[in-house]
């Protein structure tokens, strides 16, 4: 009967729960590895991000990963929970026209379009005692007479455990101690976004739904600007349905970006930029311009400004910490929504991830080996990680760039292109 080593009792500590994070920690859970999760927020509704994810490629890997009692409920946070899967098409229209320029059908994968707080929320479930709320990573240290690693937090506690992963997301302060600012700056893309939901009634959506019932993004051609709409709940889900249709209540997505000239600047009010989208929606066609001029009311808010930029782990990894400080998610590989697949190669990383973390915890390891160990599981990871991560970066770039031209959308725009890793 193999004895685990003292430093297998050390828990891998987890910085961020977010989506990556905490699937993560479910995870570990699932194998009986030790670990900690540490929040910035202070509580879990404490800041909530309305937005609808499609999981589709990561699918197999997420359900691998989850406690059955977790995965088990994962339709219920989806958008619409009555259907097992996601079947919508996937279609990009003319804003000035309404004109169709590809629907494409879902293909032969499975996919769920889940509601992000709610999946948030599922995948809280069960680890009360292992998240750590209000707890802002600032610092490690990784001493070369340890073989453990220590978090320290801005309210000075401290914790130490066998590996650091920063699952911090798209501005992360682990990856900027590892990967300086200076040496390895996140690339900014120069397009600006705009998104926003809203409470529509039935007679204000009916029309926009007669597009599709689900979503569907557009260009125009003129203005190059892009927009994103979606519904995240309907009658059916929010418990409307039984009122008289002019009552019935949908929660849609509504997002809007154009390329920035350099001198446009942002306001900083909601209310300014409620007016800033209705100016970037004058020329849309009717149906489309309505929701922007009549639905959307003066004072809605919050209307979120997301500065684009990525980022992704270098092919010149930092390994001096000898793998005891990684990255997974939003943090290893920051990506622009345009593609909707960075929470996709975030289950990626947590499953090949977990698979590395097994090698390290394995018992059978004495703790003179488990340095070296832990150093290979996590030196393959992120080779693995950089490689997949920096064509899907660059892939999301050029898609992003290609909605705000409406030539360069045809069947070859990295908009529709397969995944290639
Ligand atoms: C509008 C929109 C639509 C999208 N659609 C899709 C889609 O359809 N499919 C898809 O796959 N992806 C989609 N994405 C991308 C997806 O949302 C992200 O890839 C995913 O949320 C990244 O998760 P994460 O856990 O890595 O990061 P995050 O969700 O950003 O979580 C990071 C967590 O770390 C915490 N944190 C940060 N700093 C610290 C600190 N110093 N100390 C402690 N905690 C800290 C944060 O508070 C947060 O809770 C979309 C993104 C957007 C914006």
């Amino acid at each position: 009967m193999p004895h685990p080593t003292n430093l297998h009792t050390k828990p891998v500590l987890i910085i961020g729960a977010g989506i990556a994070g905490l699937a993560l920690a479910q995870a570990l859970k699932e194998i009986g590895v030790p670990f900690l999760v540490f929040e910035r927020d202070t509580a879990a509704n404490s800041r909530l991000q309305g937005w609808a994810l499609t999981i589709h490629f990561g699918l197999p890997e997420l359900l691998s990963l989850l406690p059955p009692a977790v995965s088990a409920h994962i339709d219920s946070t989806q958008v619409n929970p009555a259907l097992a899967y996601d079947r919508s098409d996937s279609i990009l229209i003319n804003l000035a026209d309404c004109g169709v320029k590809w629907r494409l059908p879902p293909g032969s994968g499975t996919r769920k379009r889940v509601s992000r707080d709610r999946f948030r929320k599922l995948l809280m479930d069960g680890l009360t005692d292992n998240i750590l709320w209000g707890k802002t990573f600032v610092d490690f240290t990784a001493p070369r007479d340890s073989e453990t690693v220590t978090a320290v937090f801005s309210d000075g506690s401290s914790y130490e455990g066998l590996l650091l992963v920063g699952v911090d997301g798209a501005t992360s302060k682990v990856r900027s101690l590892l990967y300086s600012l200076e040496s390895f700056p996140p690339t900014p893309i120069p397009i600006t976004f705009l998104g926003t939901s809203l409470h529509v009634t039935g007679p204000q959506i009916r029309p926009v739904l007669d597009l599709d019932p689900v979503l569907f993004q557009g260009c125009h051609p003129q203005s190059a600007t892009w927009m994103w709409f979606s519904v995240m709940d309907s009658p059916s889900t929010n418990g409307t349905a039984s009122l008289p249709y002019d009552e019935q209540v949908w929660r849609v997505q509504l997002c809007l970006s154009w390329p920035s000239p350099g001198d446009e600047e942002i306001p900083g009010t909601d209310a300014e930029r409620v007016q800033m989208m209705r100016r970037k929606s004058l020329d849309f066609e009717p149906r489309l311009k309505a929701i922007f001029h009549e639905a959307l009311p003066d004072d809605h808010g919050p209307v979120l400004r997301i500065e684009l930029a990525d980022w992704c782990l270098p092919s010149q990894r930092n390994m001096e910490q000898g793998g005891r400080v990684t990255l997974a998610g939003g943090a290893a590989h920051t990506m622009v929504m345009y593609r909707g697949e960075g929470f996709n190669h975030a289950i990626v990383d947590d499953y090949k991830l977990v698979a590395a973390i097994k090698r390290i915890y394995d018992p059978t390891l004495s703790e003179r080996d488990l340095a070296r160990a832990r150093e290979q599981a996590i030196d393959e990871y992120e080779f693995e990680v950089s490689a997949r991560g920096s064509s899907a970066v660059a892939m999301c770039r050029e898609a992003c760039f290609d909605v705000h031209q409406w030539e360069k959308l045809d069947e070859n725009s990295a908009v529709r292109k397969k995944r290639v890793l």
